[in-house]
């Protein structure tokens, strides 16, 4: 059954995205079947992989609705990676999801159909801390934090935190909190390690290494429908992000410093 990750901060424009799609492609890599689940009405995700929004048929506003199951929306992107897209329709199936019952958990349920075929399941939440992120959350094993280092960054890590523990005391109770990823970061500055120490000592939470440099190859990216894995291959940012993605496999024990690639890569 694949380990689910979220990717969440309230905050929009730190890289929760970003990381999604590069974290996704260098799992792909290293030969594991991965499932990337775009949350985030704005469609980021989806268009960055290289799909219209505008022009899908079928997303995964239809699936959290019960309306369509998992594996037909589903489709292949050209990093490898498969993709539950959004389209912008998403913003109205918040409201929706408001007037069910049980509605925290209709990503849970609708994923449990298709969790088998893979091994890992990445997801990209909205820059809230609304229905949809809840979605995300309690559909998770873990949650990974992306922070931008800049002064009161910490107060948004401390509501997402608060809103973690609910999750863990109302609707997953094994989400557990991976850690802060510094993204962005711009190592000249002691700033930047000033502020991740302070968020590290102030909620004990992990903070995730190497951290992810601030570089133009991000910003490329997204336009050509590739992650940074494909655009920018040997990028300082590339390699960081599979270092994260090696790390995770390892700490999941599927590793393959320790079992070897589950399927040959593409
Ligand atoms: P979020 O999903 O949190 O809103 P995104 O992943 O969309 O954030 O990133 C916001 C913007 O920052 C995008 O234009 C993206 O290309 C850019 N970006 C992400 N990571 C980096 C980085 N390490 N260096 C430079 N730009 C980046
Ligand atoms: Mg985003």
């Amino acid at each position: 059954m694949a380990h689910v990750l979220a990717v969440a901060n309230q905050k929009g424009g730190v890289a929760k995205t970003t990381s999604v799609s590069s974290l996704g492609a260098a799992l792909s890599e290293l030969g594991y079947r991965v499932l990337l689940v775009d949350l985030d009405p704005q469609a980021c995700l989806t268009f960055s992989l290289g799909l219209d929004p505008d022009a899908l048929e079928l997303s995964v506003h239809d699936v959290l609705l019960g309306r369509l199951s998992a594996g037909i929306v589903i489709t292949r992107t050209s990093d490898g990676m498969d993709l539950l897209p959004a389209t912008i329709e998403l913003a109205g199936c918040e409201a929706v999801l408001l007037s069910r019952t049980g509605r925290e958990h209709a990503l849970r349920l609708a994923l449990a159909e298709v969790i088998d075929a893979y091994d890992f399941v990445l997801v990209d939440c909205p820059p809230s801390l609304g229905v949809l992120t809840i979605n995300g959350l309690t559909a998770a094993d873990e949650v990974i934090v992306p922070l931008q280092c800049e002064t009161l960054s910490h107060r948004g890590v401390g509501q997402l935190l608060d809103t973690v523990h609910d999750v863990q005391r109302l609707t997953n109770p094994g989400l557990g909190v991976r850690g802060v990823l510094p993204t962005l970061f711009d190592g000249r500055t002691a700033h930047c390690r000033a502020v991740l120490a302070d968020v590290s000592a102030r909620y004990d939470i992990a903070v995730l290494t190497p951290p992810i440099a601030r570089s133009v190859r991000f910003a490329e990216a997204p336009g050509t429908g590739r992650s940074i894995l494909s655009t920018a291959r040997r990028s300082k940012g590339a390699e960081a992000y599979r270092a994260h993605a090696r790390a995770i496999a390892e700490a999941v024990g599927t590793g393959p410093l320790k079992a070897g690639p589950i399927k040959a890569g593409p």
